[in-house]
């Protein structure tokens, strides 16, 4: 089928990729370059966290997070046969720590754990300061105790949305880059000079489909990329704090992004003063080598999120919808990338049988 992808961020590219593989004809549609610096998967931490996000999140996103830690090393060993380009992740968990006059959040977390997914707590590990210098030895003199979430991980999303790039480009995949699209429908992209005909049409544009989607909103957030060569972690490390919770995602060279705000806004100036202070503060907190640390990049960006801050697949004739990633963009597109493809072929079927 010719099939036109309109919002090449990380579902539409996933889901160029995919459909590249199974024989399809794939152009794709961006307002911005291929290089992805409009979408929010660009923005993005990358973390792979269904435990620390189910504490405030459906079930849902933690079942779909765990497909996603066995679908995410697969997927990236077929990109770098395939592009020749390495991408960085790592699944080797994540520590959560909290000073001490904020355990309390800690143990707030640790029982919300406990009463979200009774049946994974054994992957829960309370740890006490000779645990953590087993794990994370800089954070030991500064933290006597913590939690380690052994399935936690991360991948380095620019390399990926690179690789991925690089992937559709090999098998084929036509790039719009700079093409707006106005509005869509069933096999039709509208651009604002021309209609385009396609057997299909998927709409990914995360926010960019607010007109089209009812209830899509955008959260915005904010995330602020150092380079420490005085800090080494080795895995995504979050701070417990009633106010400000922040995390830190490790990147190759010493490299930090260090997320992130989450506001009811769909601002999208840049990084505010204010929260920079706060995350910079939270920082410092967890490791003083990040005093010295130069900051290399504050980005914003919105969430695209349903009411319901879930996923959302819709498949009619000739229109595939997929949105709603909201905050886990990574964690849930695996599965939600998996079942728009079994639904588009099931759909297809239906239609030659008819
Ligand atoms: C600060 C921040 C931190 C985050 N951290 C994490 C994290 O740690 N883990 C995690 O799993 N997720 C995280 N996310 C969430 C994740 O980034 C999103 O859920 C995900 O990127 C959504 O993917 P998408 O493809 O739907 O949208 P996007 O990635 O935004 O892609 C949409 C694309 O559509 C294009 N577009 C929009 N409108 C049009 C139009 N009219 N015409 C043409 N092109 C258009 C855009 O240019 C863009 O390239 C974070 C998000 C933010 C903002």
């Amino acid at each position: 089928m010719n099939i036109a992808v309109a919002g090449a961020g990380l579902l539409g590219r996933l889901l160029a990729w995919k459909l590249l593989q199974l024989g399809h004809r794939v152009s794709l549609f961006d307002r911005g370059s291929r290089a992805g610096e409009l979408s929010a998967a660009r923005v993005a931490a990358s973390m792979l966290a269904p435990y620390s996000e189910v504490a405030s999140a459906e079930r849902q996103v933690f079942d779909w997070g765990l497909m996603a830690l066995r679908w995410w090393p697969e997927q990236i060993t077929l990109l770098e046969q395939q592009t020749g380009q390495s991408i960085s992740y790592g699944m080797d968990g994540s520590v959560v720590v909290a000073h001490d006059l904020d355990k309390s959040s800690l143990r707030h977390f640790e029982q919300q754990l406990q009463a979200k997914v009774p049946d994974h707590c054994d992957r829960v590990e309370r740890i006490d300061r000779m645990r953590l210098r087993d794990l994370e030895p800089e954070l030991a003199e500064r933290y006597s105790s913590g939690l380690f979430l052994a399935d936690e991980g991360y991948l380095d999303n620019g390399a990926l949305l690179a690789a991925l790039e690089a992937a559709i480009t090999k098998l084929g995949g036509k790039w719009f880059e700079y093409s707006e699209v106005v509005s869509l429908a069933p096999k039709r992209i509208i651009l604002s000079n021309e209609t385009l005909a396609f057997d299909w049409v998927v709409d990914s544009r995360g926010l960019g489909a607010k007109a089209q989607l009812p209830g899509l909103r955008g959260v915005r957030g904010e995330v602020l990329w150092v380079h420490a060569p005085e800090v080494n972690l080795q895995r995504p490390v979050r701070l417990m704090h009633p106010r400000y919770k922040l995390y830190i995602s490790p990147r190759p060279n010493n490299r930090y992004v260090i997320g992130a705000t989450e506001i009811e806004s769909e601002a999208m100036q840049p990084v505010t003063v204010r929260s920079t202070l706060e995350l910079m503060s939270a920082l410092y907190s967890v490791h003083s080598g990040f005093a010295e640390a130069n900051l290399l990049h504050a980005f914003a960006h919105c969430r695209p999120a349903m009411p319901d801050n879930l996923p959302v697949l819709n498949c009619e004739a000739g229109l595939l919808t997929v949105n709603g990633l909201y905050r886990h963009g990574y964690l849930l597109s695996p599965q939600l990338a998996e079942n728009a493809l079994a639904m588009l072929a099931e759909q297809t079927e239906n239609s030659v049988t008819v």
